[in-house]
């Protein structure tokens, strides 16, 4: 099979998952990989690592786009029939709904917390874990975190912009319409 960095990656997710909850129901990642869009669209890139990966699956969406990049077209590329916007007591949802995935975005958030939803329910999506409750692994939040910091600061294009801009906060948080403590967490996963 195809695709062996991308599902070590969820593999080693759910493993954490297991090691921290050890009460939550076992997961059969045989089973869940099928539903796991992502992992469709991008295993064909084969023997990358997770990042590399999606930079193929993100620079085939964005071509010629500049950032902030269009994060409602991942989401349209994996399925999502469409965006809306209500008064919500939390920051957004994804829900199937007569076959169709949608997202739900607080619209009293700020721009580019809304932004950041869209990116995060995308990334639930993605990952197909919100269909089941029951599957739902409590890391699988900090993990749609860190996929929708991945869709809106793809590395290809963020590693040389935060080098050009000296990683300062406030400018790259102003030029990727990302919050500023998601592009803190950002420098330190890539290292930059
Ligand atoms: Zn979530």
């Amino acid at each position: 099979m195809k695709g062996g960095k991308i599902l070590d990656f969820i593999q080693k997710e759910l493993n954490y998952t297991k090691k921290h909850y050890p009460d939550e129901k076992e997961f059969n990642l045989n089973e869940l990989i099928p539903h796991i869009i992502f992992a469709r669209k991008i295993e064909y890139t084969s023997d990358l690592n997770f990042e590399d990966s999606f930079n193929n699956f993100l620079s085939r969406i964005y071509k010629g786009f500049e950032p902030p990049f269009p994060v409602e077209k991942v989401a349209k590329a994996i399925g999502v029939k469409a965006i809306e916007y209500y008064e919500l007591s939390r920051k957004g949802f994804a829900v199937l709904f007569h076959g169709n995935w949608y997202i739900g975005v607080n619209k009293n958030d700020s721009l580019i917390e809304q932004k950041f939803t869209i990116a995060h329910e995308t990334s639930h999506i993605g990952l197909n874990y919100t269909s089941n409750k029951e599957l739902l692994p409590l890391g699988t939040e900090d993990t749609c975190d860190y996929i929708a910091r991945l869709i809106i600061m793809p590395s290809y294009d963020f590693e040389n912009n935060a080098k050009k801009l000296d990683c300062d906060i406030e400018k790259l948080s102003g030029l990727y319409s990302c919050p500023s403590y998601m592009i803190e967490t950002r420098i330190e996963e890539l290292k930059i």
